[in-house]
């Protein structure tokens, strides 16, 4: 048997079960730089945390046919001598963009997910293991190697077009966050947003970042009272900035994410709160407080999810807590094996979104019971089909739609994209979206922005 040594540290790579699936997509693309990372961060797995980043190493993927194992052969780096790894973004060529589901728990949906991996880096992610399809880790790489589809609304915009589209709520955001710090310059999800209002199509979008509000004037659209075709889900894992931070390094302050909830909902959005994880242990005694904070906001609605650890998200969480929570470590991980019949997961479509057990049931019955108490809605609101108009790529159509629309307010949108470049709605290169945002007329007419002064804002949507 041959052993291959990596020649960044000391680890080793050993071959594994040949009958594995191998990954798919994309892998040679970004295998070569993945098995660096993976053996560079080897070294991070008892290590401090990295600034900025949820993960503290990079385990091998399930795909992988090479394990590695790590020992001290006396040349070992610390985790100051190995520089933390950068954000990189690779273009996505997918083809096609909405996905359909069928679980038993979620129901029938689709979604659409603008981006691949995220940087937000929560530690809990259940999407980790998804960068394994790649050939990628699940640790680091899955948030700081990140892939983009550039081409997104155009995408759209052409499965909307075929005449056997029938629409129905399409979930932006189920896998990754549509609002990550990429999207700031790359904009491809407000891209993919002008698309579903100028064609009245349903959209929920979930994000744990507040920037979702620079794209207002296309949720009090879809959102608005009597037009119904839009709704947003925020995530707040927990009120406690310092736990946050660690939780989901990149994510924005919760106070900034109610900011946003109640922007929203001024806006007359239906917005929902998501407490997305509850971690028995460390943040299940928010429950009530964040609640209270969300109806405050002016949140139509709440929802929660149980930790979720599947595949080796179990190996990163157990790492996170030893390095962040060593003195909890045991009682968290004891916690969450008795909301999972006594593992640290179950996969069963019956029990994976909500836990079983006298522990699980109590956070149901208290999360239910907040809900009650602050005047939360208990009921999912459904969002219009029926308003639905299929695209057009007819620029004098699309004008004519600006102009008589909605208020005018996507018309102001629209017609900010067609005074830089008439070809902003189907350009793949989203620099033509950003001129048009730049050249936007300044709204004079609010003193205060959420709240915020007006020389605030910018700081605000700047913030990590
Ligand atoms: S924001 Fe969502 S997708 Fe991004 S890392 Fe956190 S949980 Fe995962």
């Amino acid at each position: 048997m041959e052993f291959a040594r990596s020649s960044e540290n000391s680890a080793y790579a050993v071959p594994m079960n040949q009958d594995r699936k191998q990954p798919r997509t994309l892998q040679s693309l970004v295998s070569g730089q993945s098995q660096y990372f993976a053996a560079q961060s080897g070294v991070m797995a008892d290590a401090s945390a990295i600034k900025g980043r949820g993960a503290t190493f990079n385990p091998g993927s399930r795909f992988d046919s090479l394990e590695r194992s790590h020992f001290d052969d006396g040349w070992e780096q610390s985790a100051e001598e190995v520089s933390a790894p950068q954000t990189v973004v690779h273009p996505d060529r997918s083809r096609s963009i909405l996905s359909e589901h069928d679980s038993p728990d979620l129901g029938h949906g689709r979604t659409l997910n603008p981006y691949r991996g995220c940087e937000h880096g929560c530690i809990y992610c259940y999407a980790r293991p998804t960068h394994n399809h790649f050939g990628l880790s699940s640790g680091l790489d899955f948030e700081t190697r990140l892939f983009a589809k550039h081409e997104a609304a155009e995408l759209l915009r052409s499965a909307l077009a075929k005449s056997s589209y029938k629409p129905k709520t399409i979930l932006i955001g189920g896998v990754t966050d549509p609002y990550q710090p990429i999207e700031r310059e790359l904009c491809i999800t407000r891209s993919v947003l002008e698309v579903l209002c100028e064609t009245r199509h349903p959209f929920t979008v979930i994000t744990k970042s507040a920037a979702l509000v620079r794209d207002l004037d296309l949720f009090s659209v879809a959102g608005r009272n009597g037009t119904g075709t839009g709704a947003a889900a925020i995530s707040i894992t927990t009120l406690d900035p310092v736990l946050a931070r660690k939780l989901e390094p990149r994510a924005h302050h919760p106070e900034k994410r109610l900011a946003a909830v109640r922007a929203l909902s001024q806006a007359g959005v239906p917005t929902t709160v998501m407490m997305a994880p509850i971690i028995p242990g460390l943040n299940d005694h928010e429950i009530e407080p964040l609640l209270k904070a969300a109806a405050e906001a002016g949140a139509h609605s709440a929802g929660y999810t149980l930790l979720r650890l599947p595949w080796d998200l179990k190996e990163l969480f157990e790492s996170w807590l030893a390095t962040h929570f060593p003195e909890r470590k045991e009682r968290v991980l004891s916690l969450i094996r008795q909301t999972r019949n006594g593992k640290l997961y179950e996969h069963s479509w019956e029990w994976r979104r909500r836990g079983r057990g006298p522990i699980a049931e109590l956070i149901g019955e208290r999360f239910a019971l907040g809900k009650r108490r602050f005047g939360l809605e208990t009921t999912r609101r459904n969002l219009r089909t029926d308003l639905f108009v299929p695209p057009t790529q007819d620029k004098d159509q699309l004008r004519l739609f600006a102009s008589d629309s909605l208020d005018g307010s996507l018309g102001s949108s629209v017609r900010h994209s067609q005074g830089v470049n008439e070809e902003t709605h189907t350009d793949k290169n989203t620099k033509t979206i950003k001129a048009a945002h730049r050249n936007a007329p300044k709204d004079t007419s609010n003193e205060t922005w959420m709240g915020i002064a007006e020389g605030e804002k910018s700081k605000f949507l700047k913030g990590t």
